[in-house]
């Protein structure tokens, strides 16, 4: 068969091949049966209705709104059957109706003779900040039970990785997940969290503290470390204020030099250890060893595997200098509570900056 038409002009004959060859490709779908938009088009071509003037044009035209309407009406039973497979097929959670009615669409309106295929718009993901249950729980300044109201650690890292959660800061100093690192300065610069306390039962080289919650949960893991056998975990410094650091990095650069001590110590500013959440621990055993005797020691491998369980971190790890600028400190550790210590582990992360999908942050 042929549609070619010797009276027809170049460009007419042109127009209506490539209209018969979009006729064709709509009139193949679906492939598998004898097709309704073929016997629809036989049934319309040899209409005796159709008068010899009007037979060179409307037909086509016709029988493209058929197959049109055809594919539309499959579209919409097809949607319709796998919704009622699924429901009849025992889903644990049948679709309400509006709801099925988004997964299939809104039949295809056919435009210029084809149809245009509608895809369904996913809903956006809720944020939990339009909920008033979960702000007024958040402004309580509360961390774990903020974790809690979102569904736990794992909900509240997914919901601030993804940017859903404008609400939740990851700059305020104040709560267990603030991000500092080189581009994340604390605000204000001197920022001095109010609640430094020595940790009971620790050897501490320096009268250097955490805050609160912390420190008691330093008291657990250096126990805990004692109890399973691994040695006596000391630490050498904690909370570090903005002036402590400045001469901290100072004296480092004057014997490395600017560009080695910013990889192994942070400026004023910039440091975890004014947070009053990170500790830089050393291994005791009867006297204490230094920072670089942690990685070797049995104190050190023990940290590795359970610090998480107290709602520590090992914050610099190795061969992540890429993300957090910092050379591996096997001794440094960040305290950010147990339920996100624990996603954290599980998840398998090895940087904060990745877990709360941050960029990374190798230089100022
Ligand atoms: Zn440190």
């Amino acid at each position: 068969m042929t549609s070619f038409d010797p009276e027809l002009s170049p460009r007419r004959a042109a127009r209506a091949e490539a209209e018969r060859r979009a006729t064709a490709a709509v009139a193949v779908v679906p492939p598998t049966e004898p097709s309704p938009t073929r016997r629809l088009r036989r049934e319309d071509t040899a209409s005796p209705r159709r008068g010899p003037v009007r037979w060179a044009s409307r037909p086509r035209r016709v029988r493209r709104r058929l197959a049109a309407l055809a594919l539309g009406l499959t579209v919409v039973v097809a949607g319709a059957l796998a919704v009622g497979i699924a429901t009849a097929g025992g889903a644990s959670t049948p679709l309400a109706a509006p709801e099925a009615a988004a997964r299939v669409g809104p039949p295809p309106v056919p435009a210029e003779g084809l149809p245009v295929p509608v895809l369904a718009e996913a809903p956006a993901p809720k944020s939990p900040c339009d909920d008033p249950s979960f702000t007024s729980v958040l402004a309580t300044g509360d961390d774990t039970a903020t974790i809690a109201a979102i569904g736990g650690a794992a909900a509240f890292r997914a919901a601030v990785a993804s940017g859903i959660a404008p609400c939740v800061s990851l700059s305020d100093p104040n709560r267990e997940w603030v991000v500092v690192n080189k581009k994340r300065p604390f605000d204000p610069a001197d920022y001095r969290p109010g609640d430094i306390v020595m940790p009971d039962d620790v050897r501490a080289l320096k009268e250097s503290g955490l805050r609160r919650t912390a420190a008691d949960a330093l008291t657990a893991l250096v126990r805990g470390a004692a109890d399973a056998g691994a040695g006596e975990i000391g630490y050498l410094s904690a909370f570090r204020s903005y002036e402590n650091q400045q001469s901290t990095y100072a004296d480092r650069v004057s014997v490395s030099g600017v560009e080695e001590a910013d990889r192994e110590s942070a400026r004023a500013g910039f440091s975890e250890h004014q947070s009053g959440l990170a500790v830089d621990i050393v291994p005791c055993d009867g006297s204490c060893g230094t920072l670089d005797d942690v990685a070797a020691s049995s104190q050190g491998a023990w940290v590795r595997d359970h610090a998480w369980e107290y709602g520590y971190i090992t914050r610099y790890d190795v061969g992540r200098i890429d993300v957090t600028g910092y050379e591996p400190e096997a001794w440094h550790l960040r305290y950010i509570g147990p339920e996100l210590a624990k996603a954290y582990h599980d998840g398998g992360f090895t940087t904060l900056e990745e877990f709360f999908g941050l960029p990374a942050a190798p230089t100022y």
